[in-house]
């Protein structure tokens, strides 16, 4: 029987390690996602059969309620609200991996079984997964906006946070010294520091920041998984975890390459105190802002050779992905050339884009990134902004002074002609304003892109 049920977790195993590599395309994305969940369905299965001494009863309420809320979840949110999902889920998976450790170091200790291996895996745990769970959490309302998502900051708060996860470290230590002894108190101080430290590592954060540090709590929360793999001696939760500890680590890092801002400056640097969500009308611009009807731009588009749609995060607040659809198959008609340049911080999430896209079966083939489709821009006649503004700020690539200088954008200003889809002149997640706007080549056409979509496919049957 043992034999099996080693069998079924060596499975889980290569199906989580298949279904990783399937999401690595949206062609395959969606199977990957199937082929991982029937990975985790089958390690269930066999951690139920070999733990069998557990409650049936307690472990069939479980499964209600969880099944119950994911569903639920899953199936009411948004895709704008999926960072704080992800980052409610993943607090979750780190607060359950904290649990199991403090469950088991002190079953340990008090069976006088405990090892200095053992201690530190279970404190290491901890320590990782309990930061995890509070900052997680601490990012969620701060995204949900249940409190402002600006970074708080007070002073020697770098020092502050050295000195509690210095003391965390020597009690630590102290525990594993000690065996346990039943030091309870010490256990009940450590815990307490760690997940503290989870709530001020993530306070002085905010802004177009937030996803990133979502993304390496992600990674944190798979190296405390990985640690209780080792504390259970369980071959399929170390693999687990070390998948998601690796995935976000390599997420971390492309997210904040493509944003230029080094780690160190996402976790230290305050980004949005200054920059985010200052909103306003456009200032420190003198240029004109030329504004253009839904007739002009169904014109232009329709007569135009080649078009590039550079889509951003209105489109998914606009939820205008099927117009875009089709609006490109009408110009398709008229024998325009369609391409979509994709950024790949587009969005509010890695790859939202592309998912919006493929939502509304948007061939892949016509999906450009930003490597692919920026040498085409002095060729192309027409780009169509639409909801997009940061990923397209040319100040990024001209202002040094700019909080975006030196972000890798998407160089529409370099195309014959720009035409931005957008309800004001509001900046966007950086809060900063966008030259492109003033251009002489730019026009803006006013209005939530959906409707203004559906405007120009029903102008376009007429042009
Ligand atoms: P932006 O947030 O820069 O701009 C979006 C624009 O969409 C706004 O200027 C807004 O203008 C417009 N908009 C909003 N609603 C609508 C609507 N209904 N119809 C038409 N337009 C609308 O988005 P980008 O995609 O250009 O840039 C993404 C930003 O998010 C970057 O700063 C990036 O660094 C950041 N970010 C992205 C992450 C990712 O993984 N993708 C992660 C973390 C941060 P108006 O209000 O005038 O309509």
């Amino acid at each position: 029987m043992n034999t099996l049920l080693e069998v079924g977790y060596l499975l889980t195993a290569v199906l989580f390690i298949l279904g990783v590599m399937r999401l690595r395309s949206p062609a395959t994305a969606r199977s990957g996602n199937l082929t991982a969940a029937s990975g985790m369905a089958i390690a269930f299965i066999v951690t139920v059969l070999k733990y069998h001494s557990y409650s049936w009863l307690l472990i069939g309420i479980a499964i209600i309620v969880g099944a119950v809320v994911g569903t639920y979840a899953a199936k009411k949110v948004r895709m704008t609200a999926m960072p704080q999902m992800v980052a409610l889920f993943n607090g979750m998976g780190g607060g359950a991996a904290s649990l199991i450790s403090i469950g088991a170091l002190h079953s340990s200790w008090s069976h006088g079984i405990s090892t200095p291996g053992s201690s530190i895996s279970a404190l290491l745990t901890i320590l990782i997964g309990s930061i995890s769970f509070t900052g997680s959490l601490l990012a969620f309302v701060k995204l949900q906006e249940l409190i402002s998502g600006r970074p708080v900051t007070f002073g020697a708060q770098k020092l502050v946070n050295g000195i509690l996860l210095a003391i965390a470290l020597i009690l630590g230590l102290a525990m594993v010294i000690s065996g346990g002894k039943h030091d309870f108190l010490t256990l009940t101080t450590y815990v307490i520091i760690a997940v503290g430290l989870g709530v001020l590592v993530v306070l002085p954060i905010g802004g177009a920041d937030m996803p990133v540090v979502i993304s390496l709590l992600n990674a944190f929360t798979g190296l405390a998984a990985a640690a209780t793999g080792f504390l259970l001696a369980n071959n399929v939760l170390i693999i687990a975890g070390a998948l998601v500890g690796a995935s976000g680590t390599i997420l971390t890092q492309a997210m904040s390459r493509a944003m230029n801002r080094p780690i160190q400056n996402i976790l230290f640097g305050a980004f949005g105190k200054v920059a985010a969500g200052e909103g306003g009308p456009l200032a420190g611009t003198d240029g004109v802002v030329q504004t253009a009807s839904v007739e002009d731009v169904a014109t232009i588009l329709a007569y135009s050779r080649n078009v590039v749609v550079v889509p951003g995060y209105g489109l998914a607040v606009a939820r205008a992905q099927q117009e875009v659809r089709q609006l490109m198959e009408k110009l398709n008609q008229r024998g325009v050339t369609v391409r979509f340049g994709i950024h790949p911080v587009a969005g509010r999430m890695p790859g939202h884009m592309n998912v919006l896209l493929a939502e509304a079966d948007v061939p892949y083939d016509s999906l450009y990134e930003m490597d692919a489709i920026n040498p085409q821009f002095p060729q192309t006649d027409v780009v169509l902004v639409i909801g997009a503004n940061d990923v397209t700020n040319p100040a990024a690539r001209n202002q040094p002074g700019s909080p975006l200088y030196g972000m890798p954008i998407l160089n529409v200003d370099q195309a014959q002609r720009v035409i931005v889809l957008k309800r004001s002149m509001k900046p966007g997640f950086a809060g900063i304003d966008n030259p492109l706007y003033t251009n002489p080549k730019t026009s803006m056409l006013f209005g939530d892109a959906k409707a203004s979509l559906s405007q120009l496919l029903r102008e376009l049957d007429d042009v």
